[in-house]
């Protein structure tokens, strides 16, 4: 349900907005394909409206020669009307391929401008300083047999990995460790198909899906490049009470991606890979609270992160980084010492009504007794409205063996476990050489 009218009502302040987030929707392209719709709409129900007048006269009693014309009419009516249906399926659905293009409106406190104009929120903590040099997690993984990323080469193709011993357990303590903080705090864990049909990841606007998703042959089926998706699709096509709003979710996936167009970006190791581990925290909630909710998730990050002992700096996403569906994004960049950089290591998006539009997410409003006297009368209900829904990382598991391996390495070689996953360990509070 895109607000297409919305859309041409507010021409110019949608124009720019597709400019400011350099998005490559063509607004002219939608609004002569509404305009087509709404004429071929209109010339639809004027042929129903004869239609239906001939068959009233049908049913008076009419001479031989009168009722044989009328017959003629309506199966010329009927023919002209079946052709004009076709099309109006063929155009709806060419207005909505474009409209899926559309990036969502922005957040008016959002910076505007490409990637150098994000606004920094917050820095915590500081680099560490080594006395000893700093090796990366290639070099750590390798010395401390973690990782074979030949053998996956092999078996799988590039930026596919297998985890070894203690990297292993180090994964499932993340993974552990981070449902149980997040569930602590009243979220519901999940976790979710990992095969869903192409239609949801498209309304749900997660538009590199495209080009990032692995679709699977012979199907209308793709793997999921995160958890947003089958979790943003439970609700799809329904009415919530709002009574049970928020809906607070988190959600443990695998996430596959193909990283299209990843070309000279940061590919070593683990930093980018195709395939790996995340805990994704999902809201749904009323519009006027989505705000206050986007703060509480990044504030979340931030306590998830701080508790590792990770320095991070957190940022407020400018409008050419925002991707479609986010009205605002808050990126969490921590500190990679061996690759003596800040890596993105989180995001938290604010979706408004984006995806609920698309996936068809309402709540009733409550009936208030004093404005609805009349309960239980259908005709009194509140309207109902477009949920808001936003999605943050809790933890993505290869950036964070990153950010922990880096960090965390002591001059003979070995690497210690971060406290609050020790009790997730199995008994092992440090990594050392085999
Ligand atoms: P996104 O869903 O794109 O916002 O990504 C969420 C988080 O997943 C990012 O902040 C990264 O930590 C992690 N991530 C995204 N893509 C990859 C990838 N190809 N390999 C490893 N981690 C990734």
């Amino acid at each position: 349900a895109i607000d297409f009218k919305w859309i041409r009502d507010n021409k110019e302040e949608v124009a720019a907005n597709i400019r400011n987030r350099n998005s490559n929707a063509n607004l002219e392209l939608v609004l002569k394909l509404y305009d087509k719709m709404l004429n071929l709409q209109k010339e639809v129900e004027r042929l129903r409206g004869e239609r239906n007048a001939i068959a009233n006269k049908m049913k008076g009693k009419l001479e031989p020669s009168e009722r044989q014309k009328l017959i003629e009419e309506g199966k010329n009516l009927k023919e002209a009307l079946m052709t004009l249906e076709e099309e109006l399926i063929k155009l709806r659905d060419k207005l909505q391929g474009e409209a899926q293009c559309l990036p969502n409106m922005t957040h008016p406190d959002v910076p505007i401008g490409g990637e150098d104009s994000s606004r920094i929120r917050n820095l915590v903590g500081r680099q560490r300083e080594f006395s000893f040099p700093v090796k990366d997690h290639l070099q750590l993984g390798k010395e401390l047999d973690l990782f074979d990323f030949d053998a996956a080469a092999e078996v799988s193709g590039s930026k596919f990995y297998y985890l070894k011993n203690e990297a292993v357990m180090l994964e499932m303590a993340l993974i552990n460790w981070t449902l149980s903080e997040v569930v602590k705090r009243g979220f519901t864990p999940l976790t979710t198909p990992e095969i869903v049909r192409s239609s949801v990841v498209e309304k749900c606007g997660v538009f590199y899906a495209r080009l990032q998703v692995y679709s699977i042959e012979n199907s209308d089926q793709c793997l999921i490049g995160t958890a947003e998706i089958p979790v943003g699709g439970i609700h799809m096509d329904s009415i919530l009470p709002e009574s049970m709003l928020p809906l607070k979710y988190v959600a443990f996936s695998h996430c596959f991606r193909t990283e299209a167009g990843a070309a000279g970006m940061a590919t070593r190791g683990l930093y980018r890979v195709h395939q790996f581990s995340k805990v994704e925290m999902f809201i749904l909630c009323r519009p006027e609270e989505s705000d206050s909710y986007h703060e509480e998730l990044i504030k979340l990050e931030e306590e998830l992160f701080s508790s590792l002992g990770l320095h991070y700096k957190t940022l407020d996403m400018a409008t050419g980084d925002l991707g479609a569906p986010a009205s605002r994004k808050f990126d969490v960049e921590a500190w990679m010492p061996g690759l003596g950089r800040y890596g993105e290591i989180s995001s938290a998006s604010n979706c408004t009504d984006y995806q609920s539009r698309r996936l068809g997410i309402r709540y009733r409003p409550s009936e208030s007794p004093s404005t609805n006297p009349k309960k239980g009368n259908k005709s009194n209900l509140a309207p109902t409205q477009f949920v808001h829904t936003l999605n943050a990382t809790a933890c993505a598991v290869p950036r964070m063996l990153v950010c922990l391996l880096e960090n965390y390495q002591q001059e003979d070689g070995s690497v210690i476990i971060a406290e609050p996953l020790r009790p997730f360990m199995g008994g092992i509070l440090h990594i050392s050489p085999k």
